[in-house]
Order: structure tokens, then sequence, then C-alpha cells
């Protein structure tokens, strides 16, 4: 069965704000989204779904049994496959019509380029400081938006930053990044699910230029005890990576 981008996402241009050119802006859009992960798989989905016309997937890793609790692309017939073409797989059968590039690749320092430029927005679905690291500094040298999230335990969070200031070590710092991994602390398969979603949810306000946007503001949700909040943070004037900068965040 054949079926139209417009019947598609109907429910997206019904919305009060929607204008006429929404459905267009989305597909012309490009977006990465680094890492396959619990927050990967959620955005994939929902930005694939949505008619985001191009979704570059980047990450280096093989699908793994414990991956299937959250990581909803994936089945069991993909463990051992790279996740990147096990993704591109269901997304395929999600949205038919949209373009998809697999990079089976770490991002590093000497990798950046290749694998970021030309996307209109990256969603940082990564597990390391050292990687989100490099997506900050890009984001500010190249003034493209990142929407950066985590999930541990029963704790979300997603907060945007838009080019410049402020970035994320302003937000945490030099050296107060504590690293904390799901291996070792676990995590609630939603919850990470819920990240991502707010991570697309946030790309598409982005591409849309709709809405209040996240950027420097972190969005948290503790699934514990069922608490959200949106709290802002500010620029740091001697944050090494945007400090001294003439950016500004904002559209
Ligand atoms: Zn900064």
């Amino acid at each position: 069965m054949v079926i139209t981008e417009k019947e598609r996402v109907r429910r997206l241009v019904s919305l009060p704000e929607a204008k006429p050119g929404w459905i267009r802006r989305l597909r012309q859009s490009r977006v990465a989204i680094v890492g396959i992960g619990g927050l990967g798989n959620a955005s994939a989905l929902y930005l694939a779904a949505q008619g985001v016309g191009h979704l570059t997937l980047i990450d280096p890793d093989e699908v793994e049994p414990h991956n299937l609790g959250r990581q909803i692309l994936f089945g069991p017939p993909d463990v051992g496959r790279p996740k990147v073409e096990a993704a591109c797989r269901t997304l395929r059968f999600i949205a038919p019509d949209i373009s998809l590039a697999a990079e089976a690749a770490a991002l590093t320092d000497e990798k950046q380029e290749t694998l970021l430029a030309g996307h209109d927005v990256i969603v940082d679905g990564l597990d390391n400081w050292e990687a989100r690291l490099i997506l900050n500094r890009f984001s500010v040298h190249h003034r493209v938006p990142v929407v950066f999230a985590g999930a541990i335990g029963y704790e979300a969070q997603v907060y945007v930053v838009n080019g410049g200031k402020p970035c994320m070590q302003c937000l945490f710092g030099d050296d107060g990044f504590v690293e904390q991994s799901c291996a070792l602390l676990g995590v609630l398969g939603p919850v990470a699910g819920m990240a991502g979603t707010v991570q697309a949810q946030e790309v598409l306000k982005l591409l849309l230029n709709t809405g209040d946007g996240l950027q420097g503001r972190i969005w948290t949700y503790d699934a514990f005890r069922n608490v959200s909040r949106v709290v802002g943070f500010t620029p740091r004037a001697q944050c090494p990576v945007c400090g001294g900068k003439e950016h500004e965040y904002g559209r």
C-alpha cells in the first residue's frame, strides 16, 4: 500500500502552529545520530516516522543480547550484526521513503568532520564523556545544534547546545564529569526511551523553528519519584570551549 507523506504526518500538520512548509522542511533536513543505543534507537524511530528526510546513524558496535531490553529497533536475529545496519533495516520498514546512511565508526577528533559535516542537527546517543566533548566542541565551532541526553538508573536528562553559549562544558565544568555507566548502575528501559523521545521532540522543534527549546536549559526526569524539572544554566566566562568567543545561542 502506498502511503503519501501528507497522510503519514497529517496529525503533525494539524497542530495549531503548523505552517505550509513544514513537511518540505523536514524532508529537506539532515540529522546525524551519534550512538545507536537506548537513546539513539528511540530518537531515530520518531525522526524517521515524522519524515526527516535524511538520517546518518553512527556507531561502531554490534548488537548484543543485553541491548534488546531497551534498544527497540533490534530483535534477536540482529545479535552480532552492526547496530547501524540492524537499525537501518527497521527504519526502512517504518519509513521507506527517507534516506539513511550507516557509519559503523566511532566519533573521534580525526573523524568528526567526515562524520558530522553537512547535518542540520546532531543527536547525542553516546555513553561516554570523551565523545560528548568532541560533539560539544563541534557544535560551538561549527554552529550546529546538538541535542544532548543521558539516561541512567531511573533518571533521564536532555539539553541543547545551539552552536554557541552556553555549552555542555559550561553546564558540567572542566573536570566535573563523573563517568557513570549503565553497565554498573543499570537503567530502566523506558527511561532511556523517554530521553531519546524528548531528543526527537527537540530536534523537530529546532528544524521547524517552533516552541521553546532546551538551549541553556536542562530537562530532567526522575522516574523513581515521578518528578520532572527544567532548570536554566548560564555561560561561564572562563569556559575553554565557548568562553571568549562571540557565538550567542538562539535561532
Ligand atoms: Zn561553554
